[in-house]
């Protein structure tokens, strides 16, 4: 589903490589954990996969369904599947969380050639897809993430993701500012998710999350590269060592 090949990046306006020729797989049904230190890249590489137009790629390419999406600004890779769960969600004031996921839903469904949701129909699902994640439903009236919790507006981003039905889903440190429950809610929300047809890039600095959202590959980026490939015992192993001998074994 996901091949990047030798993929350097910079921010657009800064000379300075962050992403110095990552490599990467990830196959439809795949759950794939990016780790690493903070500032080796993760955030950059979601980002780029996003195609947020502040960030630039000097080198290589990005194939998603075996096409290259680097000429693909962010609504057409949205469109395409395409779901970028953020860090650090944004708060939108004056715009209802429920106005918020109707107009991301239809306008998803028009870039699709889908027709619009009728609002019964569209709030009948949002508040299913909300209950299932133990978001309250007065919540939906509040403005996106405006005052919301880091418990609570990881949740929205769930949703967001439960509702929008992505093929390939990038979470970038979802579980930062989690405690154990929230964790667990986002981490059954996800697994709720996981089907044969979509793919995951869960990225994360902490081994935590992946007791709950068990990966099937855990990649480690170090410095804008990929230094060491595994399976879940990756994680384990970075957990109990920490990442400097591991970086020292790719030095
Ligand atoms: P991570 O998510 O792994 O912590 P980031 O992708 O956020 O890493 O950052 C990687 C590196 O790129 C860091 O050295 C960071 O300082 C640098 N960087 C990130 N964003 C910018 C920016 N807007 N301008 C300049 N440097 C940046
Ligand atoms: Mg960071
Ligand atoms: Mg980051």
């Amino acid at each position: 589903m996901l091949e990047i090949k030798n993929l350097h990046a910079r921010v657009a306006d800064d000379e300075t490589e962050i992403l110095r020729g990552v490599d990467l797989t990830v196959q439809a049904g795949e759950v794939a954990a990016i780790m690493g230190p903070n500032g080796s890249g993760k955030s950059t590489l979601s980002y780029i996969l996003a195609g947020r137009e502040d960030y630039e790629v000097t080198e290589g390419d990005i194939l998603y369904n075996d096409e290259s999406i680097l000429e693909m600004d962010p609504a057409e890779r949205a469109a395409a599947g395409v779901f970028l769960a953020f860090q650090y969600p944004l708060e939108i004031p004056g715009v209802a969380t429920m106005t918020f996921l109707k107009t991301a839903l239809n306008s998803q469904r028009k870039a699709r050639g889908e027709g619009e949701l009728t609002t019964p129909d569209l709030m009948r699902r949002v508040k299913a897809a909300a209950a299932d994640l133990k978001i309250d439903a007065a919540m939906l009236k509040r403005p996106l993430n405006v005052g919301f919790s880091g418990g609570e507006k990881k949740r929205a981003e769930i949703l967001q993701m439960a509702l929008l039905e992505p093929k390939l889903c990038v979470m970038d440190e979802t579980d930062s500012g989690l405690d154990i429950d929230a964790l667990k809610v986002v981490a059954d929300g996800v697994n709720a998710l996981r089907s044969p047809e979509r793919a995951f890039l869960v990225i994360t600095h902490y081994q935590r999350l992946l007791d709950y959202i068990v990966p099937d590959t855990v990649h480690v980026l170090y410095k804008g590269r990929i230094i060491k490939s595994g399976d879940k015992e990756l994680a384990l192993q970075l957990e109990n060592e920490g990442y400097s001998q591991i970086i020292d074994e790719a030095a």
